[in-house]
């Protein structure tokens, strides 16, 4: 199957999806996760009319986005990625929506580039809901204190929570942890759902779901996220 008819499919998963959990059509956005993928395989989800991508690294997206953004107008690009200090100037210069903050560091780099560039980027928190050691994202007992961190002291707009549940868990818990996290803060926008598990982030409340290789099969290179 080519790359619109599986987009074609996994937007009709989620119609369905929404109508299922009685929710407004078109409140989540599909975001459609490009990550090493090449650009000639990516234009083919552009002339299906997909708008909205994810990448991974910030240095990978400079090679391939700038050309493509070029080619389609109405491109909207998240960086769905760990983000490191020294690669703020350009995520932010590049990315529309950046949903991996984890850190004070990070959150005060970002606010400071978006001053700079006189640019505003969505941003997004991530939490590290299993409370896994080797990944990314605020813990959930500190998530409050890191959102007020970056209302009070840094004057940040959180738009919405994003989490990656552990490989082997039932994602259910960790989505209903993420939703109340953000209800608690008043956080409109919940980044949850990957191609295995978008119809249950879907009935949890997730608006941004980040589906990869359901559209683009498989990645040969191995990506750790
Ligand atoms: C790669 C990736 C995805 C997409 O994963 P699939 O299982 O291919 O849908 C979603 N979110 C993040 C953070 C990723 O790195």
């Amino acid at each position: 199957m080519g790359i619109s008819s599986k987009l074609a499919e996994v937007r009709k998963a989620i119609a369905e999806c929404e109508k299922e959990a009685e929710r407004a059509q078109d409140s989540v956005t599909l975001i459609a996760v490009s990550k090493t993928f090449d650009a000639d395989v990516i234009r083919k989800a552009l002339e299906a009319g997909q708008r909205v991508f994810g990448e991974n690294k910030v240095q990978e997206a400079k090679g391939k986005w700038p050309e493509l953004r070029d080619e389609f107008e109405g491109v909207e690009l998240h960086l769905i990625g760990p983000l490191q200090s020294n690669k703020a100037k350009d995520a932010v210069a590049l990315f529309d929506v950046i949903h991996s903050v984890d850190r004070k560091k990070i959150a005060r780099t970002i606010r400071l580039e978006m001053e700079k560039q006189s640019r505003q980027v969505d941003l997004f928190v991530q939490i590290n809901t299993g409370s896994e050691p080797q990944k990314a994202g605020i813990l959930p007992e500190e998530a409050d204190d890191f959102l007020g961190f970056c209302k009070v002291e840094l004057g940040l707009t959180i738009r919405g929570l994003m989490c990656i549940p552990p490989a082997d868990d039932n994602p259910k818990a960790h989505f209903k942890l993420l939703r109340k996290i953000a209800k608690r803060n008043d956080i409109k926008d919940l980044s949850m759902g990957m191609s295995a598990d978008y119809g249950e982030a879907i009935k949890q409340g997730s608006t941004f779901v980040r589906v990869g290789s359901a559209i683009f099969g498989h990645r040969k290179k191995p990506v750790s996220i």
